[in-house]
């Protein structure tokens, strides 16, 4: 065991008391609590089984109670028909009264006397009295002493005897002849009531007077209603009239009972028990009748209407002037019944329940303790595993933020993808489309094209290539120079591959070449080092084409060019020798014309001082033509130097080398701003000194006027000498810058033909032109052209 498990062994046993206290406290509040809602539910039930009850009970007494008044009312109508019809006659006769109370009484049971009781004076007594005795032997006007028993009455004013009755078969009837109701107070008082008044009047109840029931056992006290009767021809509205008027009183005899008995007859016996009160009466005389209710008190009544169970029923009958009251209770019968065993069974069923709870609230308390620490285990868990999911919810929302953002980037970067792939497709469709157009074009080059790796074997080559080698069946690619060439030859190709690969530099050579028909060529290869995308050198590609007409032509050229330069140095020579050994026999020539000239010019004729003037200027115009011929020579064989010269300071030198001639033949001389070009200086001194000399040797008639203009044009500067002189015909405009060439019409101007070739030789070896615009007589226009000079740019 752990020292962990140890811990939690320790904690459970401690928690354990309170957890039993806990489990015994459950199960009490739980019985408890069972028993207390069985109890509920038990007492709702009988509560509402007691409501539904009453409202029986109440329902079945209100109606019970109307079928009585109505029964009773009715038997009180029968005194009424009687007197009635007693009230109309004068003479109240006997047959009539006795025909129509025996008719009455048959009909009605609860009236069971009915009596005709006349007011007598003390006078008419006797009269009575012989009268009643007819009937009754001894019959007298009598009253009950206070032991009950019948006595004559004695003397007074008025009588109120009973004169006729109704049944008198019997003797009780019989013993009521003569009777007087007035010498009893209580009736006397309900008498003069109802004399008062004009109606009947009812006295309380009388216990002396009713016969025994022949119904039933019940206490039959009998009520009595007193009907007055006035005198017909006296008025009787007041109550002194009536006092004075009143003839005497129909007497009705009344068991109250019978008509209960009647208007309950048709429930089961006992069901309930019904009393009648009056409370017009003393408290001790009340009772006017008891209906299954032993021993009925008016104390009684108050208690059971202040009972909380509700089981009573009462109400208020106006009879004959006295306020009854009729009360109802169900008998204990009424609820044997009514009552079910729903409520017992339910309490019983609560109990039973409850119990059974209590044994499970035991039986899950009993385990409870395991299921907490299960639970609490659990739980622990539980909190475990939710934190951990909230870690890991908050790490997946974290990382469902992150995939969003990156999921943005990742859209975002995926549209530039896009974009860049569409720029890619494009691209690689437009590399294919170059290089379909490159292979077209390798294809059909009139060029040998081909491509090695960097072990020399062939990876691609072209149509002329193969054509070139006189292997069009034979396959190329993987094939190396040696599967292919002598192997002289292979290895020095190998070799100059290894260079290019090696130094990464260009091979450009013309080499010889053997075609398929093994004739010799001379081809111009150019081998270059094969990059891949990494700048690294993976190979070499090589062109090389037929330049044997174009080498032989070199060759050619080559050699003309030794001719020449040959050439060239034998016509320097020839020129050095011209200007220096030439000009020895000229110099004697023009010293021995100056000799004969000194020594004999006296003695010469005319014609031989010509022929001496005509010797000397022959030499002087030879060394002219040889000062000619050397400026000639030596602008084409000197090599010029380049440089930037300004055209303004060349022209003003060339215009002071010619000031003398300028000043002696009046020429103006005018110019623009001249521009700075490449070119040799005293060159270019000697290209204007020449052509501003013509233009002022071959003047007209005028002062010469030279104008000098520079303009900008394809090749450089374009400058232009204007003269007005005389001009030069258009078909020598060619011809006059050829050596010793001179314009047709101008023998008497002095000249060599050689001024203007010297200039053509100067512009052509500045890489320029000249030419000239002229029409005789108009003046010429000779232009040429120079490159700009270096610090004007190209
Ligand atoms: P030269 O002047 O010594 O004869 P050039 O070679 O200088 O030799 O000129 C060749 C010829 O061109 C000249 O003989 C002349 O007939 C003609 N010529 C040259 N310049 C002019 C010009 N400015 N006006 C007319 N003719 C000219």
């Amino acid at each position: 065991m752990s020292l962990a498990d140890a811990t939690n062994s320790q904690e459970s046993e401690d928690r354990a008391p309170p957890s039993r206290r806990f489990r015994w406290w459950l199960s009490l509040i739980v019985g408890v609590g069972g028993v207390a809602i069985s109890l509920a539910v038990w007492y709702t039930l009988r509560v509402r089984e007691r409501q539904l009850i009453e409202s029986r009970f109440q329902t079945l007494a209100a109606e019970r109670l109307r079928v009585f008044e109505r029964e009773f009312v009715r038997n009180l109508d029968a005194l009424e028909t009687l007197t009635g019809l007693l009230s109309t006659m004068h003479r109240i006769e006997r047959d009539t009264f006795y025909n129509t109370a025996h008719a009455l009484l048959l009909r009605h049971p609860s009236l069971v006397s009915l009596q005709w009781v006349p007011r007598i004076t003390d006078a008419q007594r006797m009269d009575l009295e012989s009268e009643l005795q007819q009937y009754v032997a001894g019959a007298a006007i009598t009253e009950f002493n206070p032991q009950g028993e019948l006595q004559p009455a004695p003397q007074r004013a008025h009588y109120y005897p009973v004169r006729f009755v109704e049944p008198m078969q019997d003797e009780f009837g019989r013993q009521l002849l003569g009777h007087d109701h007035s010498a009893d107070p209580a009736r006397w008082k309900a008498m003069e009531a109802a004399r008062d008044a004009g109606e009947p009047r009812a006295t309380g109840p009388l216990d002396m007077v009713a016969p025994p029931s022949q119904e039933n056992d019940d206490q039959q006290n009998a009520i009595l209603v007193y009907a007055p009767i006035y005198t017909r021809d006296f008025p009787h509205q007041t109550v002194e009239q009536r006092r004075l008027a009143v003839r005497g009183f129909v007497v009705g005899v009344f068991h109250v009972g019978t008509s209960l008995h009647a208007a309950l007859k048709e429930l089961a016996p006992a069901a309930i028990q019904m009393g009648i009160l009056d409370l017009s009466a003393p408290r001790s005389h009340q009772v006017v009748h008891e209906y299954r209710w032993p021993q009925l008190e008016p104390r009684m009544v108050s208690a059971a209407r202040s009972g909380a169970d509700g089981l009573w029923y009462e109400a208020r009958m106006n009879v004959g002037g006295r306020d009854w009251l009729i009360v109802a209770q169900p008998s204990a019968e009424f609820f044997s019944g009514q009552q079910s065993s729903v409520p017992l069974a339910a309490l019983l069923a609560g109990l039973v329940l409850t119990g059974l709870l209590v044994a499970v609230t035991a039986t899950l308390t009993t385990t409870n303790q395991r299921i907490k620490s299960v639970v609490a285990q659990r739980t622990a868990e539980l909190v475990e595993a939710n934190s951990e999911l909230q870690r890991e919810i908050d790490v997946r929302e974290w990382a469902e933020k992150e995939l969003a953002r990156q999921k943005s980037e990742f859209a975002e970067a995926n549209r530039d993808l896009e974009v860049e792939i569409q720029e890619r497709e494009r691209a690689e469709l437009a590399l294919r489309d170059s290089e379909a157009l490159f292979h077209s074009l390798v294809e059909h080059l009139p060029l040998c094209v081909f491509r090695k790796d960097l072990e020399g074997r062939f990876t691609f080559h072209n149509e002329e290539f193969r054509a070139a080698l006189g292997l069009p069946d034979q396959k190329i690619i993987g094939c190396t120079d040696f599967d292919l060439c002598p192997r002289e030859m292979a290895e020095k190709y190998r070799a100059d591959d290894l260079r290019v690969t090696k130094t990464g530099q260009i091979y450009h050579e013309v080499e010889e070449f053997y075609d398929a028909r093994r004739e010799k060529q001379f081809v111009e290869v150019i081998k270059t080092p094969v990059y891949d995308h990494r700048g690294k050198v993976i190979g070499m590609q090589g062109i090389f084409w037929d330049v044997t007409d174009r080498h032989l032509a070199e060759q050619r050229l080559k050699q003309a060019r030794g001719e020449l330069e040959r050439s060239n140095q034998e016509l320097q020579q020839f020129a050095h020798v011209a200007s220096h050994d030439l000009r020895e026999p000229l110099r004697a020539v023009e010293g021995y014309c100056c000799l004969i000239e000194k020594r004999f010019g006296e003695q010469l004729d005319p014609q031989a001082r010509q022929y001496l003037d005509d010797a000397v200027a022959g030499v002087a115009r030879m060394k002219d033509l040889l000062d000619g011929l050397l400026e000639y020579a030596r602008v084409n064989f000197d090599a010029p130097r380049f440089e930037s010269v300004d055209c303004n300071s060349v022209l003003e030198e060339a215009l002071a080398n010619l000031r003398r001639t300028i000043d002696e033949s009046q020429a103006t001389v005018e110019h623009d701003s001249l521009p700075t070009v490449s070119g040799d200086r005293r060159q270019l001194v000697r290209l204007f000194q020449n052509l501003i000399g013509n233009a002022i040797k071959y003047r007209g008639e005028k002062p010469p006027k030279v104008r000098i203009e520079a303009n900008q044009c394809e090749q450089g500067w374009r400058i232009a000498v204007h003269d007005n002189g005389i001009g030069i015909d258009p078909k020598d405009s060619d011809r006059v810058f050829q050596i010793f060439q001179r314009a047709n019409g101008c023998d008497r101007i002095s000249g060599t033909g050689i001024g203007l070739s010297v200039c053509k030789r100067i512009v052509q070896r500045h890489g320029g032109r000249i030419w000239l615009e002229s029409k005789p007589g108009q003046g010429s226009t000779f232009f040429f052209t120079l490159p700009r000079g270096e610090d004007e740019g190209t």
